[in-house]
Parts: C-alpha cells; structure tokens; sequence
C-alpha cells in the first residue's frame, strides 16, 4: 500500500495505434520528448505488447544509445544506457513481490530516467514524478499505446 498524503492526478498527453514495430519505435523517439529527468517511466502490458520495443525508440530519442543497443533486460533485471548513469531499463517479470525500485538495487536514478517494463508491479509505490504507458495488443500488429502523467496534487 501507499503512504501518499496527495491525490494523484493522471493526464493522458498521447494515445496512438501502431501497426509495426518501427512505428513503435518512432512513437518512442515522439515519447522522449516528453521525459524530463527525473522521471520513471511504468511500462504496462502484456507479453508481446512491445514494450521493449517502444523503449528502444525512447532511449534512442533521449539520445542515451542506439535503438539497436536496447535488448529486453528480463534475465539481467537492469540495462543502463548513456553516462553517468542517465538512462536505466529495468524488467520486474521475473521478480516476486517487486515493491520498489530498491528491489533493484538502483540507487543513483535520482537524476536519470528509469524505464520499467511491468511497472504495474510496483503498485501504488511507483515514486514520482513519473509517467504511465499502457500498451495493448489488438491483434495482428496492431498495438494501442497510451500515455499519462502521473502529478501529486
Ligand atoms: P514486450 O517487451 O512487451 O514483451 P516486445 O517489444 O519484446 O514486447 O515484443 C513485441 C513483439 O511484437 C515483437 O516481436 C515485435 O516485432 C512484434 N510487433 C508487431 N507489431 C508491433 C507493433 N506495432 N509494436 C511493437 N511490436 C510489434
Ligand atoms: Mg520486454
């Protein structure tokens, strides 16, 4: 459970179907735009939604690596791109009880942009400032993606 004393405010800012996987990550360079570090970044959806692959666009739009340098981090729990520690790719798939980015061991995401695939494991102890993105299989290549910012109030 949360401890917040404030409300949370979601505000959608993006909603877009793609039909391929390089639209996918073209709306994941579009995304980065959107990311002012610090800033988590919960990414919600099922296997095969493309997360990884829409993270590949934003990291290569935050200008931290290639989009080709992005691989899903689900054995190795966290990726780090760019220096100093700027951008981290974490994956909770594997993790029990995931409860918060501790579990991960990332101490120095205070000034970085943290990208966590089944950030919905997190719950309502995602830290703020932060940004969701739900992505949706419809079937074929077809893929919904969604955006909000997350603001206490
Ligand atoms: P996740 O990280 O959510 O498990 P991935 O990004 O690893 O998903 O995988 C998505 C899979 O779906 C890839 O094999 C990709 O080629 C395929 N795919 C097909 N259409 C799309 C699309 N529009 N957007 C993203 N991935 C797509
Ligand atoms: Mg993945």
């Amino acid at each position: 459970m949360g401890n917040r004393q404030s409300t949370i405010v979601n505000r959608q800012f993006l909603a877009r179907v793609t039909h391929s996987p390089d639209e996918t990550i073209l709306l994941g360079r579009e995304l980065a735009a959107h990311l002012q570090p610090p800033c988590v970044v919960l990414l919600e959806g099922d296997l095969g939604a493309g997360k990884t692959t829409l993270v590949k666009g934003i990291v290569a739009g935050l200008g931290a690596a290639g989009e080709n340098e992005v691989t899903s981090p689900s054995f190795t729990l966290v990726h780090e791109y760019g220096s100093e520690g700027r951008v981290y790719h974490a994956d909770l798939y594997r993790i029990e009880g995931a409860r918060d980015l501790a579990t991960l061991g990332l101490e120095e995401f205070a000034a970085a942009t943290v990208l966590v695939e089944w950030g919905e494991k997190l719950g309502d102890d995602a830290p703020l400032p932060c940004v969701r993105i739900r992505l949706k299989h419809l079937g074929h290549d077809e893929r919904r993606i969604v955006a909000e910012r997350m603001e206490a109030r």
